[in-house]
């Protein structure tokens, strides 16, 4: 029995994007850049990949840019941010964001341009009010993540554009978690860049795309040839493209359907746990991701609980990151200051479409045995 419940980690190839992908690995494998007519199909599967992308989040296709990935994405709306701006005006992120707006947040202090971070509420939410508190006129950049990682929080982005750009700065957003499994609409939310990554929406790996909205001012990520506008240089991964964007439709296809689905099984997993007296608590609360569960035990290890569920074929993940013989705090449990005796006993079960309620009984069964 393999049971995978590490679906905020990464996702499950959708078949019907991988047939997509294809004819342009084998094929059609031109260079989508070439004039001639054998790329001539590689060119437009580009074009068509962007507008379907564009459409799924209300975007016009001019303003979608393909990287790598979320992680290249993030790195690209932090620095190129910074990069294009010879003020060197302060960045606002949060204490809670991955380790992709962290650390390039880091990289950009150490060359002179400041970055403050917000502290989320103990809910794991960043409120508008504590970016008003911080933010000024000396403000480019404002970057808070739709959606947490490790507990799932869902951010009130709309909210905090307002908070940005009433005073000037530029809002962007990490949705590497929400896309394709809430509605994004990027003119509603109003933000000017948001980040995405198709393996967590069941796309590929190693290919995502940064949103920029039209006028915003941004140096190029990577320096080359005239790919993406001229902004992000390299051959285009037109396969991997094609992918992401077929997933990425089939995901917003079914959306509600799939959304459903997975709040049952998360219901079921949290009253069966409670049913059977597990003493737990769930991280984060207000608007959370469906199927992302942060769960706590008291007195225990994140660390061992993952490798007993591993050892019953059960994948998590945990709250906190095993390093050598210790168990290092997560630095989004940090943030949100879970007490340590909690923090420790960390795991994250992130189910998706694919899980059953068998997969969810499971777990309880697992976790039971475990803890009992
Ligand atoms: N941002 C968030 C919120 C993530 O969860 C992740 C991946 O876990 C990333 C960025 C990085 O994305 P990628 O794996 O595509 O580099």
């Amino acid at each position: 029995m393999k049971i995978y419940a590490d679906n905020a980690a990464t996702t499950k190839l959708d078949i019907d994007a991988f047939e997509a992908m294809k004819p342009w690995l084998l094929g059609e494998y031109g260079n989508a850049s070439q004039p001639y007519s054998f790329s001539r199909g590689a060119k437009k599967a580009l074009a068509d990949a962007r507008a379907t992308i564009a459409t799924c989040i209300n975007a016009m296709p001019d303003e979608i840019f393909f990287t790598s990935g979320g992680t290249e994405a993030d790195n690209w709306a932090i620095k190129g941010s910074a990069f294009a701006d010879s003020c060197h005006r302060a960045t606002i992120t949060s204490a809670f964001e991955h380790h992709a707006i962290l650390h390039s947040c880091i990289a950009i202090e150490r060359l002179g341009y400041p970055v403050a971070y917000l502290h989320p509420t103990r809910n794991g939410v960043v409120t508008p009010s504590s970016l008003a508190e911080y933010i000024t006129d000396d403000t480019r950049l404002v970057s808070v993540m739709l959606a947490n990682n490790e507990i799932g929080t869902i951010q009130p982005i709309k909210k905090l554009c307002k908070v940005a750009h009433s005073n000037g700065a530029v809002f962007h957003t990490d949705a590497v978690q929400a896309v394709g499994h809430i509605p994004i609409d990027v003119k509603d939310l109003d933000v000017d860049m948001l980040s995405a990554s198709a393996h967590k929406f069941n796309g590929p790996k190693g290919v995502g795309f940064l949103y920029v909205r039209k006028n915003i001012k941004l140096a190029p990520f990577m320096d080359g040839g005239a790919q993406e506008y001229n902004l992000r240089a390299g051959t285009e991964n037109v396969s991997g493209i094609v992918c992401m964007a077929t997933a990425l439709k089939h995901n917003i296809d079914k959306m509600h359907y799939n959304k459903s689905h997975v709040i049952n099984l998360e219901r079921r997993l949290i009253s069966r746990l409670i049913a059977e007296n597990v003493r737990f608590v769930r991280n984060g609360s207000g608007s959370i991701l469906p199927g992302l569960i942060s769960l706590s035990f008291p007195n225990t290890d994140g660390e061992s609980i993952l490798h007993r569920l591993d050892l019953m074929g059960i994948s998590v993940s945990t709250g906190s990151a095993c390093n050598g013989s210790i168990s290092e705090i997560s630095h989004v449990l940090k943030a949100i200051q879970l007490e340590d005796s909690f923090a420790k006993g960390t795991i994250r079960i992130s189910l998706g479409k694919e899980n059953t309620e068998r997969d969810v009984d499971s777990i309880v069964e697992g976790l039971k045995k475990i803890l009992g």
